[in-house]
């Protein structure tokens, strides 16, 4: 009752939520408190979380953040959520997000903009992107109207609003969570995690997330450790990689400084750091805006007006189709299936598609090399702060750039954590960024709770 209420002190302002299921979850809140009363409380018992509109909630609208899917109401739920559920979680409602997950900045949503709970010290009334695409997710957690939130990791969209948001967030392995029931963006790259308050609520949350799931071919047959116990295990002896090429030309003297920063702490506790090479990152996101737009543009085939949500009348069936998506789609959805229809083409495959497919290969065998020499990779999580809401609006190349630190992890698969580490001049949270190897996310999370 007390997050519901506060969902609706706060949400008018921030937009964070696009639907509160309060009577479901004060429902779902008693039968937890029967469990509990009756002795059988699960590892989640009654906490209150928020779920990215993007995972299929049975009996609770789906939206994806898209007019196209603005009436869907799945029969199922999706694997993520069926394991939070099976472990006691209450969920509060479905969070705003980009549309299908495309952006930085929750600004194409077509549920209207999320607002950052942030502001700078100056108070100068500038309105703050909460970051994207899991902007909703962030928003809802860092201004206390949850205690964790489902998102999801494309290209950066849990590590980033993480970052902008002052909370923390883990891109688990490709695979370590179920993709099933998850809105498709981009399938080789879509990976579900958690972003909560504190890297070991992270951990908490991932450990019941993730799992063998036999409905998504691409999910790892493993067993899942214990996160929150890895969070305590520190950092002496491991050595923890810093990669030149992050070290960006005009990036903010604070994020360089934090990142410094946060070295320092590793050293203090007893890692070794040391200077590494990822000599193809300077790839990577040309490599991702090749990849990404060709699946979705694939995985964005199925809304056609006559599987799913809304539907635009036309007068034969490739006019029903077209008038649909016209209408049903915005416009960096509409972006993103025509350079991947592009790239996907009959003469533009192999210089495009193919070639990118052979890029990210190397920037794979990069952090394959680099983990021989190290345990985990240190870097800044964002390349500034939180931005003005409008901002680099009407540049999409720009809106791109935000993602450079971000990429290469769900290129390469591996696991990547935002930590909140510091404060740039204005008061705005800055997070660092800790890679691990392939299923190794424990020694993520004992290096994020040495830097957090
Ligand atoms: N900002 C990136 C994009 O727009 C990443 C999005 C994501 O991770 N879902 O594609």
């Amino acid at each position: 009752q007390a997050h519901l209420d506060a969902i609706q002190a706060l949400n008018p302002r921030l937009n964070a939520f696009i639907t509160v299921t309060a009577e479901k979850a004060l429902e779902a809140a008693r039968a937890s408190d029967k469990r509990r009363a009756d002795g059988l409380a699960g590892k989640l018992e009654g906490i209150p979380l928020a779920i990215k509109d993007l995972f299929c909630t049975a009996g609770t609208r789906t939206t994806a953040a898209s007019r196209i899917l603005g009436e869907f109401t799945p029969p199922y739920e999706s694997t993520v959520t069926s394991n939070l559920l099976r472990d006691g979680a209450v969920f509060l409602g479905k969070v705003n997000l980009d549309e299908f997950a495309m952006g930085s900045s929750n600004a194409t949503s077509a549920y209207g903009e999320v607002e950052n709970p942030w502001q700078r010290s100056n108070d100068d009334g500038v309105r703050l992107v909460p970051g994207g695409s899991s902007g909703g997710s962030a928003a809802a957690v860092a201004a206390r109207l949850a205690l964790g939130a489902t998102a999801t990791d494309t290209g950066g969209s849990i590590r980033q609003p993480a970052a902008f948001c002052g909370i923390a967030g883990i891109k688990p392995t490709y695979g370590r969570c179920s993709r099933w029931g998850v809105v498709a963006f981009a399938s080789s790259l879509d990976t579900p995690g958690p972003v909560a308050r504190t890297v070991e609520d992270c951990a908490i949350l991932l450990e019941s997330m993730s799992g063998h799931d036999p409905k998504d071919s691409t999910s790892a047959n493993l067993p899942v450790p214990d996160f929150a116990a890895a969070c305590a295990r520190g950092v002496k002896g491991l050595r923890i990689g810093v990669p030149k090429e992050y070290r960006l030309e005009g990036m903010p003297d604070e994020i360089e400084a934090l990142w410094q920063q946060g070295l320092e702490w590793l050293r203090a506790e007893g890692a070794e750091i040391v200077e590494i090479s990822l000599p193809h990152t300077k790839y990577a996101l040309p490599t991702y805006y090749i990849v990404a737009p060709a699946e979705a543009s694939s995985n964005l085939a199925r809304y056609d007006g006559v599987r799913y949500g809304a539907r635009v009348d036309g007068q034969d069936l490739k006019d029903l189709y077209e008038r649909t998506r016209a209408a049903g789609f915005g416009a960096e959805v509409k972006r993103r299936i025509m350079i991947g229809t592009y790239v996907l083409s009959a003469g533009y495959y192999d210089a495009y598609y193919l070639k990118a497919q052979k890029v990210r290969a190397l920037i794979k065998r990069d952090f394959d090399e680099a983990f021989t020499k190290v345990d985990a990779i240190l870097t800044p999580a964002t390349p500034s702060a939180a931005f003005p809401a409008g901002e680099k609006q009407d540049d999409p190349v720009a809106m791109y750039l935000n993602d450079v630190f971000t990429v290469t992890a769900n290129l390469a698969g591996i696991p990547g954590m935002t930590v909140p580490a510091g404060f740039d001049r204005h008061g705005l949270p800055l997070g660092l960024q800790v890679l691990g190897r392939d299923f190794d996310e424990e020694t993520v999370f004992a290096v994020g709770t040495v830097v957090e």
